[in-house]
């Protein structure tokens, strides 16, 4: 439910965060940022939608007139908070820049888009720019109950997807074929976008990113399939597996095991206070003692949340401690450029007592 979900007591929180940040408002654009304070799905567009959120004072949204009505008709309006149209002819910057007075920093939404931030900074010439993340970051990291439980649903639904993948791998057909039909499940899945999806046959393995060609999946082949997309509720799924089309490589099967042994140890080391970085060792050390370190090419994990990449992440030198609540990926991955590579990955959540994972599909290899 919305009021869970985007909390109305929440914006009070974050004018008190900008208040200790020794922020004097916070401007929020149409994004994750926005969306986080108040549900609003805002459309990013040319025309200034913002969220000013002083840290004395009443918040109000400015919002182009012709957006007025979608603005009136979405959770922003459970916030009781002023909406301030402005009309095709008037500076909306000017205007914020007026309401705010003598102001020495600002935050801005991570995402703001950079002709915005220009445009405050030609408003609002004294003062400093600094990330909104600086105030909310402490906020998104730890995820609520009703944050969890949308990211599991988002996670039973990719599981869902992922449990129709060995119906559409075949040899004969091509990666962009089977990415196709894997799209159209990840919607009828209950998904309201699709954020990416990974069809890496062979070869294309052994590339982390990479996502779909025309190239024909052979016998034999391993095949990386990595996907997610945004429900409704905002919050995102993401998930990968690795199939095999017949019989793998030999050499293939050996570093699998390793790496499914290495995804297991990472799970396993969630707890609270345990670092980011000691998440990624406990991945890397097994993968590494196996003689495979130097094809482990990326950290183990990102955060995930209402984007599917934010903080925390999970990787060496990030000393930040796990707390309950927060939300990311473990995924560690071995490439052979070449030839193949695999890479295996669940959302997992940090609880009072350990990791809990979103996804649950069966981790071994599975042969279709
Ligand atoms: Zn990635
Ligand atoms: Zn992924
Ligand atoms: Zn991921």
């Amino acid at each position: 439910m919305t009021s869970d979900l985007y909390p109305v007591n929440r914006l009070a929180a974050v004018r008190e965060a900008t208040a200790a940040a020794g922020l004097d408002a916070l401007l929020l654009t149409p994004g994750p940022d926005l969306r986080y304070v108040t549900g609003y799905e805002a459309l990013p567009l040319e025309r200034l939608t913002c969220l000013v959120v002083p840290a004395a004072g009443d918040a109000f949204l400015m919002v182009p007139r012709l957006e007025l009505a979608a603005a009136e008709h979405s959770p922003a309006s459970r916030l009781g908070i002023e909406f301030v149209p402005w009309d095709e002819t008037d500076d909306p910057y000017a205007h914020v820049a007026k309401r705010l007075g003598q102001v020495a920093t600002v935050g801005l939404a991570d995402r703001m888009w950079a002709m915005a931030s220009l445009r405050f900074r030609d408003a609002l010439p004294a003062a400093g720019q600094v990330l909104a993340g600086r105030v909310l970051r402490g906020l998104r990291i730890r995820k609520s109950a009703a944050e969890v439980a949308a990211l599991r649903e988002a996670g039973a639904a990719i599981d869902a997807v992922h449990a129709q993948v060995p119906d559409l791998l075949r040899a004969g057909r091509t990666e962009r074929e089977v990415g196709r039909d894997i799209a159209d499940a990840i919607i009828a899945a209950g998904h309201r976008t699709v954020d990416f999806v990974i069809v890496g046959s062979g070869p294309n393995g052994a590339s982390p990113h990479h996502e779909l060609s025309e190239r024909v999946i052979q016998p034999g082949d391993p095949v990386v399939v990595d996907i997610g997309g945004q429900m409704p509720s905002g919050y995102c799924s993401d998930s990968t597996r690795v199939y095999s089309v017949g019989e793998p490589p030999p050499a293939f099967a050996a570093y699998y095991e390793v790496l499914r042994r290495a995804q297991e140890a990472a799970c396993a080391a969630v707890r609270p206070g345990v670092t980011c970085e000691s998440v990624d060792a406990a991945a890397r050390e097994v993968i590494t003692e196996a003689g495979y370190g130097e094809r482990f090419i990326h950290r183990t994990g990102h955060g995930i949340g209402l984007e599917t990449h934010e903080e925390p992440y999970i990787v060496a030198g990030n000393t930040e401690p796990l707390a309950p609540g927060f939300a990311f990926s473990v995924e560690p991955g071995i490439y052979f450029p070449g030839d193949h590579g695999a890479r295996i990955e669940d959302i997992v959540i940090c609880t009072e007592d350990g990791g809990r994972r979103v996804n649950d599909r069966p981790r071994e290899l599975i042969v279709v």
